[in-house]
């Protein structure tokens, strides 16, 4: 049993993202049930501080390939498919995301591994890691095992909790041959995503967006009706998020943020319980859902149901007029 490799993702200025750090505290912890070690994959500008600061999430490794630019799934994968084939990585673990999911299904290609998405926890039965993976809906839980290593396992996104152990990796620099086609896409500038500088926390005021907005577009009639009021801002449900409409610092819920603002107007949601844990404590709900039995009227103190393609642009456009 040679460990768990998980790659851990960094901005421009070298800080880690919390998917990953979740990740790393995870393969720690399930690398100690079953008596192996954990390591990180990184690439690109990380200094020797924070490589060896991995080791605070309980990681002994963190291999290290300076020349590879950050944020495209291909060189990664060619640095990853060297580490776990030189190295005999039984796992390698995602914490999902964008990138998560295309590194892993391409390292699940190139290895002719087992892969599990979606994970949303992961155990340990006679020495080896089964994945939970919610399926029909999230109604029921499969268990899945993999038959050869390494198997490959993708977490949803922010599945995994962050655990500081305390401590620091050993790190080992990696050189790699990149295949020609990793250098067929180059980046030109990673940043931040719509709406993520926004602090939904604060807001007096949220327009919390759901799949029923049909499309990342539909979210421009959040925006314009948050902008309406003196602090409002918008917030978004895991489906959104998952499906990239919005960024994952406005999901509310189970696997993000807990808000309380005066008033939570939920638009195209359907009112899961994961997304209700985190707006129940809004001081007034409202809802516009086309369907009158969705679960979010049943919590709602206001529930309108009809088309919200049609009821949102009224609603914005005479809340202007009487602000005017
Ligand atoms: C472990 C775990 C953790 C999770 N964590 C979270 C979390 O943190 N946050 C979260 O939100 N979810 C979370 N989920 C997912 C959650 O279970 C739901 O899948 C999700 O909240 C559904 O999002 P939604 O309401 O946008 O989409 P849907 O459930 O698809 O609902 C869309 C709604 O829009 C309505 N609609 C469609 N078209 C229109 C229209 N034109 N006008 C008006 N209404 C319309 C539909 O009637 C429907 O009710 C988690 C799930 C699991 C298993």
């Amino acid at each position: 049993m040679a460990g768990i490799l998980v790659y851990a993702l960094h901005d421009d200025e070298g800080n880690f993202n919390k998917n990953s750090l979740g990740a790393l505290s995870e393969a720690a912890k399930l690398a100690g049930e079953l008596g192996t070690e954990a390591a990180a994959v990184v690439v690109g500008d990380v200094s020797d501080e924070g490589a060896q600061g991995l080791g605070n999430y309980g990681v002994s490794k963190v291999y290290r390939a300076k020349g590879v630019a950050e944020g495209l799934a291909q060189p990664i994968v060619d640095v990853m498919a060297k580490v776990i084939t030189d190295n005999g990585y039984s796992y390698a673990l995602f914490g999902g995301g964008l990138l998560g999911f295309e590194i892993g299904a391409g390292l699940t290609a190139r290895l002719g591994a087992g892969v599990t998405m979606e994970v949303t926890a992961v155990k340990v039965a006679d020495c080896k890691l089964i994945s939970e993976r919610p399926i029909l809906q999230d109604s029921q839980i499969a268990d899945v095992g993999y038959v050869s290593e390494p198997g490959i396992i993708i977490g949803r996104l922010n599945a995994f909790d962050v655990k500081e152990s305390g401590g620091s990796a050993e790190i080992v620099d990696v050189e790699v041959e990149l295949s020609e086609w990793s250098t067929k896409a180059e980046m030109i500038t990673r940043g931040e995503q719509r709406g993520a500088d926004v602090d939904i926390e604060a807001a007096d005021v949220l327009i919390g967006g759901g799949r029923g907005l049909g499309s990342a577009e539909g979210f421009d009639a959040c925006e314009d009706l948050a902008g309406v009021f003196d602090n409002g801002a918008v917030a978004a449900t895991r489906a959104v998020v998952d499906a990239g409409w919005y960024p994952y610092a406005a999901q509310i819920g189970q696997t993000g943020k807990t808000v309380a603002p005066k008033l939570y107007l939920a638009v195209g949601v359907s009112g899961a319980i994961q997304h209700k844990v985190g707006m129940m404590n809004s001081e007034t709900i409202v809802a516009i859902n086309k369907d009158s039995n969705a679960p979010i009227f049943e919590f709602s103190d206001l529930g309108i149901v009809g088309d919200l393609n049609k009821i949102m642009p009224k609603l914005t456009e005479a809340l202007k007029a009487r602000k005017g």
